[in-house]
Parts: C-alpha cells; sequence; structure tokens
C-alpha cells in the first residue's frame, strides 16, 4: 500500500536528519549558544526505519541535519541505503542537503558509495559577509572547494541554496546569480521561514519570489522553465543560455523556493525522521510521532508499518505562516532537518 494522506498526497519522499550538531552558526537558524538537543541514533537503526519506509513506497531519501557530513560512518550508511529496492525495484533516489564545509574530501567516496545528488547552502557570494553569516571564518573557500569536487565526482545535479533575509544578503543575489553561471550550478533562493531558534522572523524579512525574479531580470533576463506541479521551486534559464551538450542548462539555473508568498502545500509529498527517530508529517509540527519508541519497545515491521500508515494519514493540510493563528513548530530548523 504506498503512503497516502487523508488530502490524496502520495508521499515519496523521506528526508532523514542524521544529527543536529552542526559545525555553523548560521545566524538566521541559530542562536550561535545553543547546542545540539536531541540524540542520534546508530546508522543501523536510520537504515531498519528507511527501509519500512521505503517498503511504503518512497523512492527518495535526503539526508540532512544538522550537518551531515559530521557523522562518521556517512559513507557506508549510503551504501547500504542505495542496496534497498524501492516497491518498483529501483535503488531509491539518494541526496544530500549540506553547508559543504567538508564535502571536498568527502564529494567521491558518497558518489561511489550510491549518492545521486547534493544541495549546498550558500547564503553569500562575498567571503566576508558569508563568515558573518556562518560566524566560522573561511567558511567560503572551504564550500566552493565542496561544491566543485562535487562537480567534478558527477554529483548530478549540485544544487546551491541560498535563504535570503531583508537588509542582511539580499544584495548578493547578483552576485550567486554571477557564481551559478560560472560554476554551472542550480541556485536556489529560499525565502525566510518561522523556524529559526531565537525566533527571530517577521514578514519584514522575507524576501519575496517578485522582488528575486525582478532584481534577477534587471542584471540578465531569466524566462520561466515550465515545471512538473509537483516540483517546490519555480524554475527559471538565463535567455542567453544555449544550454550544455547534454541539453541542460549550461549557464546555471536558478530556482526559488517560496514557502511563504506561494505555499506548495498542496503538492507536498514529503516526511520526516529527525535524528532521534522521530517523524514530522510538515516542517511547522506541533507534535511529532516517536517510531524510535515502537522499535525499542520490539514493533516488527509490519506494526511499524501500521504506524507510519497512521502517522502520515493525519499529515497537517498546510502551515499557517504569517496568519494570526500560526502556532510555532515545535522544533526549530536545525532540530528537524532542512
Ligand atoms: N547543515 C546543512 C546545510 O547547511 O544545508 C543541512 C541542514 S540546514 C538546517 C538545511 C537548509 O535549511 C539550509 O539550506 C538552510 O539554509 C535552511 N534553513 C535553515 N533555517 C531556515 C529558515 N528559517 N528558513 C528557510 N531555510 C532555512
Amino acid at each position: 500500500m504506498p503512503l497516502i494522506d487523508k488530502h490524496g498526497r502520495p508521499i515519496t519522499d523521506l528526508r532523514i536528519s542524521i544529527t543536529d550538531r552542526c559545525n555553523y552558526k548560521c545566524v538566521y537558524c541559530r542562536t550561535g549558544t545553543d547546542g545540539p538537543a536531541y540524540a542520534e541514533l546508530a546508522f543501523v537503526e536510520y537504515l531498519r526505519m528507511a527501509s519500512i519506509f521505503v517498503d511504503l513506497g518512497i523512492t527518495k531519501i535526503r539526508l540532512t541535519g544538522g550537518e551531515p557530513l559530521l557523522r562518521s560512518g556517512l559513507t557506508n550508511f549510503v551504501r547500504d541505503l542505495s542496496a534497498l529496492r524501492t516497491v518498483e525495484g529501483t535503488p531509491p533516489d539518494i541526496a544530500l542537503t549540506t553547508n559543504g564545509h567538508l564535502l571536498e574530501d568527502l564529494a567521491q567516496p558518497l558518489k561511489d558509495a550510491g549518492l545521486r545528488r547534493v544541495t549546498v547552502s550558500l547564503d553569500a557570494a562575498d567571503p566576508d559577509l558569508f563568515a558573518r553569516i556562518t560566524r566560522v571564518p573561511n567558511a567560503f573557500e572551504k564550500v566552493v572547494a565542496g561544491i566543485r569536487a562535487a562537480r567534478r565526482a558527477g554529483l548530478d545535479p549540485v544544487k546551491v541554496n541560498c535563504v535570503l533575509l531583508r537588509g542582511f544578503n539580499e544584495n548578493q543575489i547578483v552576485p550567486l546569480a554571477k557564481f551559478a553561471r560560472q560554476e554551472g550550478v542550480i541556485l536556489r533562493f529560499i525565502e525566510f521561514m518561522p523556524l529559526e531558534e531565537d525566533r527571530a522572523w517577521s514578514p519584514e524579512k522575507v524576501v519575496p519570489l517578485k522582488e528575486i525574479v525582478d532584481t534577477l531580470n534587471a542584471y540578465h533576463p531569466i524566462a520561466e522553465i515550465p515545471h512538473a506541479r509537483s516540483e517546490t521551486a519555480r524554475r527559471y534559464r538565463f535567455l542567453d543560455d544555449q544550454g550544455n551538450e547534454q541539453g541542460k542548462a549550461g549557464l546555471g539555473e536558478i530556482g526559488i523556493i517560496a514557502p511563504v508568498s506561494m505555499p506548495f502545500c498542496g503538492q507536498c509529498s514529503r516526511v520526516r525522521l529527525t535524528s532521534d527517530g522521530k517523524i514530522r508529517t510538515c516542517l511547522f509540527s506541533i507534535w511529532d510521532h516517536d517510531l524510535h519508541e515502537q522499535i525499542h519497545r520490539g514493533a516488527t515491521d509490519a506494526q511499524c508499518k501500521a504506524f507510519i500508515q497512521e502517522v502520515i494519514s493525519k499529515k497537517e493540510a498546510r502551515h499557517h505562516i504569517g496568519e494570526p493563528d500560526f502556532v510555532p513548530a515545535s522544533r526549530t530548523m536545525v532540530h528537524i532537518g532542512g
């Protein structure tokens, strides 16, 4: 039985946070003083959970955190995940979200182990501003080296994510677009969501999709690429892009993920597993569901599947960002897994 929630959405995309530790303290995500808050499980436990989810129709697995590259043994875990088989009999599509700081040395081993795609966070093309955002010196050079290593290793696509904050890094839209054109990566701007540790979000801090499009057009004309309904990002290409020899955008591609100004909850296909083995059905959930406890108490795979199906059936219809009845999520982004 595939996983379908009560709103009729098929759930095919599992995000597993393997730690809530992070070696960056990005100002829009963390306070800078709070550390990890939740336990980490052994990889063998995530593997069992992933295998149960895959049996229920999950086809994509994204590893995240915290910073997933901080966990030793990740390469072996990716190898084990890629040995799973989806209901169609193919290996799951395995992706990783990382800050890229440790990616330079790990990109090739991860690719060899079965990782297909990587998304690297990079919130500025200016090294000084990037150090102020991450609160880590010389981080920019490390991340760029990681992005280049990922491309050399053949991870495809390599995406670069930038969260924009009003008055802080919206002046990076054009420099990052230039970076995407030079490096041939897919750049995605993400609207800031109320998921930060120090609860500093306000609607005024969000740089909305329309403003990003207008800024990009003033720099270099772009055109929207028709996209599948299930895609979370609006996609754009530069008009002077003739494509590369594989027929893909050669001068980079721009995506805009606009959960605040243009929510896409109706197409959501995601479920999340936190580092301590709790299921979250929405980033903005106000409770989570303890799959690890079920396993700890000796639940069989069949019992875990019934538990997961019951949890998924109650997936929230949508988030309520910016509405008077908005209730903050019970965990912040770094402790959920983005
Ligand atoms: N450490 C990894 C990284 O930096 O990509 C993975 C975890 S991080 C929490 C995942 C993504 O969430 C990053 O791209 C980060 O920029 C984004 N993020 C964190 N807080 C956010 C917020 N309040 N709104 C939107 N995106 C956020």
